[in-house]
């Protein structure tokens, strides 16, 4: 079982003192918050492809690097970044390729019925307010989607004046970025 490889991998880890290139501590090095995709390609290639060591920066991930709603999780993660943990850049990092893009909201819903979730939960759950072909919204084009997450942060009541917020593209192949967006524009 792959836990189990996990866990006796990880006692080895531990005694052998694995751990030791990686000490630092919580405050980001380079100042910077990074919200990207959770993109598999992306794990080991987005930091070294940018020279990002441990302790550099404050990593968000989720799907499709996209922040939805100003008060999300994301963002209150970018906002503690700031506040708690000193950063005072923030990059958003979209990808080539991305799972999200094309999204197909009805193939998705229907994979979850094909997987046992109940048409009555998927109703009960709209008339509470929570719209599954929202909730799961792809994006057609990767600069656009970027630049919409960037406008959220830049545009954040919360955002303190000093903090710079970016937009880029990187290649899920070659590590290559594309700057979208910079400060003022
Ligand atoms: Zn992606």
């Amino acid at each position: 079982m792959i836990l189990d490889d996990i866990l006796a991998f990880n006692q080895k880890f531990v005694e052998n003192e694995e751990y030791k290139p990686f000490e630092t501590n919580n405050i980001p090095n380079k100042k910077m918050v990074i919200l990207t995709c959770m993109d598999t390609r992306l794990q080991e290639l987005l930091p070294k492809a940018m020279n990002i060591h441990n302790g550099d920066v404050k990593m968000l991930r989720n799907a499709g690097a996209i922040i939805p709603d100003p008060f999300d999780s994301i963002m209150r993660g970018i906002l503690v970044a700031i506040y708690e943990l000193q950063a005072e850049k923030v990059l958003i990092i979209g990808h080539r390729d991305c799972g999200m893009s094309h999204m197909d909201t009805d193939r998705f819903i229907q994979t979850m019925k094909d997987k046992g979730v109940k048409e009555e939960t998927i109703q009960s759950l709209e008339h509470a307010g929570i719209h599954l072909h929202d909730a799961f919204l792809g994006f057609d084009d990767v600069e656009k989607a970027v630049s919409h997450s960037v406008s959220i942060v830049r545009n954040h009541p919360l955002l303190p004046s000093y903090v710079t917020v970016d937009g880029l593209v990187i290649d899920p192949n070659t590590g290559k970025l594309d700057l979208v967006t910079t400060k003022g524009e």
